[in-house]
């Protein structure tokens, strides 16, 4: 299946986790795919290579973001990688994936922390879209990943939690703005999702997290690479503004 044949994309935070899922199908669907990163270069490689041994087109592109000049840092790289790769230098998707969490306790959020948070998954992704939108043509595709926290408590996260929220008005206020370009914006939030990090090695933690889902599972990537497909995809040009459940039920309480 080829529908974003002649699209390109830049997925930020790609290198790993969510983002490379995303990349990785953006990849197959046909798109040219910008893969961002911060700092794991080799992570970042492995995600182009296996977009290209599928047959797609992709290449990494650095740049640590919530510090001054993140987002010039950003486009520098993907305009010059586009330019190299002989696509327009046009941007048709924008899926700002890029994220950190908090994971401390309610009484030990520090103002520090707090806008770290801020800067990473709220701030960047609001500065990341308005120069894409220079870039953007008419019928682009804008999607930021939020999080099932800002439906449900887990006071260990909620100054992350906080930031999520915040990037979710991205939709709500963009979306109107951008109707008449026929750009759409929306949000997707994942429930638990195996990034592959350490706590996905612990079989009682699994067995917890799996029971928060409808499916008894937590989700894998590829379960929301697929839904930031149909969202970047024409079939899904009459939804704007919303708010995607990718949770595997987890909301339903
Ligand atoms: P992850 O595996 O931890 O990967 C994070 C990605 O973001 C990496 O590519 C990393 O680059 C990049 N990144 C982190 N900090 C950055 C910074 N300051 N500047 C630039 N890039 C940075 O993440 P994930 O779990 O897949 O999560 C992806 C998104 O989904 C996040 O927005 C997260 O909040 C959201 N989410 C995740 C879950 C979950 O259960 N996993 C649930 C709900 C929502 P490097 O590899 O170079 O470090």
């Amino acid at each position: 299946m080829n529908r974003l044949t002649n699209k390109t994309a830049l997925v930020t935070g790609a290198s790993r986790g969510i983002g490379r899922a995303i990349a990785e199908r953006l990849g197959r669907d046909g798109a040219l795919v910008a893969v961002h990163y911060s700092t794991n270069s080799e992570a970042a490689e492995q995600t182009v290579k296996t977009i290209v041994a599928a047959g797609g087109r992709a290449f990494a592109v650095q740049a640590e973001l919530g510090v001054p000049g993140d987002v010039e840092v950003l486009f520098d790289g993907v305009q010059a990688g586009l330019k190299e790769h002989g696509g327009r230098v046009e941007l048709d998707i924008l899926v700002n994936n890029a994220g950190i969490m908090g994971g401390v306790a309610p009484e030990d959020v520090t103002p520090e922390l707090f806008d770290r948070l801020m800067a990473v998954n709220a701030k960047a992704p609001l500065f990341i879209l308005m120069r894409a939108l220079s870039v953007m043509p008419d019928g682009g595709r804008v999607i930021n990943i939020s999080s099932g926290l800002t439906r449900v408590s887990n006071a260990q996260e909620v100054a992350y939690a906080m930031t999520k929220g915040a990037v979710e008005m991205i939709a709500l206020h963009y979306a109107k703005h951008l109707g008449s370009r026929g750009i759409t914006v929306n949000s997707v939030a994942p429930g638990v999702t195996n990034n592959g990090s350490e706590i996905f090695n612990n079989p009682d933690a699994v067995a917890f997290m799996s029971n928060l889902s409808a499916f008894g599972r937590v989700g894998e990537p590829t379960d929301i690479g697929d839904v930031v497909a149909f969202l970047a995809s024409d079939d899904a040009r009459w939804i704007t503004g919303a708010f995607i459940d990718a949770s595997g039920g987890s909301l339903l309480g």
